[in-house]
């Protein structure tokens, strides 16, 4: 007899029963799902909440969702994309999430996080900056909070974010804290190539 092969692992069935939730079309099943997760009173549009709510201690999500912050996120080449853990793939803006309540830390893509808590709104606003190389509000904010700058560097920065010129040491500053947060976020393989 040929060896058999072993099960797929309980994590990737579920990432695909999730992915089938996303783009099937069995309203039933859905129906089923939210009530499971106790959701059945609220429309549940992002297919990331059930997979959060399994790794969370809290039962329902509107409890759930206060347990996970923002731990870091990564802008990658397609190269070295990653799998959401609803299924999709390939995501290149990562989102590193983390619960300290189970101590569980997943990789989720910008599309299904910024959609499912308050915590994450600001990242609407930090990756279509970073892609454009630019520095706003929420990019100062982000890496402040996670020590990728300084306290100096924080307020130069929301000093001279908005204007048009700058001096030549003005610039150079500005180009040299702008490399430091990038380079926290960018992978090295698209920094190659932008
Ligand atoms: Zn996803």
């Amino acid at each position: 007899m040929p060896p058999v092969r072993p099960d797929p692992s309980g994590a990737s069935r579920e990432a695909r029963r999730i992915a089938e939730m996303r783009h099937g079309s069995s309203g039933t099943r859905l129906e089923a799902d939210r009530e499971g997760a106790g959701l059945v009173t609220r429309k549940l549009t992002a297919p990331i909440v059930p997979v959060l709510l399994r790794y969370s201690s809290a039962s329902k999500w509107e409890d759930a969702k206060t347990e996970w912050r923002l731990n870091h996120i990564e802008w990658r080449d397609t190269e070295d994309a990653e799998t959401c853990e609803c299924g999709h793939h390939p995501i290149c803006e990562l989102c590193i999430v983390e619960n300290e309540v189970t101590n569980t830390t997943l990789t989720i893509g910008n599309c299904c996080i910024n959609q499912v808590s308050p915590e994450f709104e600001q990242l609407k606003r930090i990756f279509p900056a970073i892609k454009q190389g630019r520095i706003n509000p929420a990019v100062i904010d982000y890496a402040r909070k996670r020590n990728i700058i300084n306290q100096w560097e924080t307020d130069f920065l929301s000093n001279v974010w908005r204007k048009r010129t700058y001096t030549k040491n003005q610039l150079a500053k500005l180009d040299q804290i702008k490399g430091k947060i990038f380079k926290s976020i960018v992978s090295p393989a698209r920094r190659l190539r932008t």
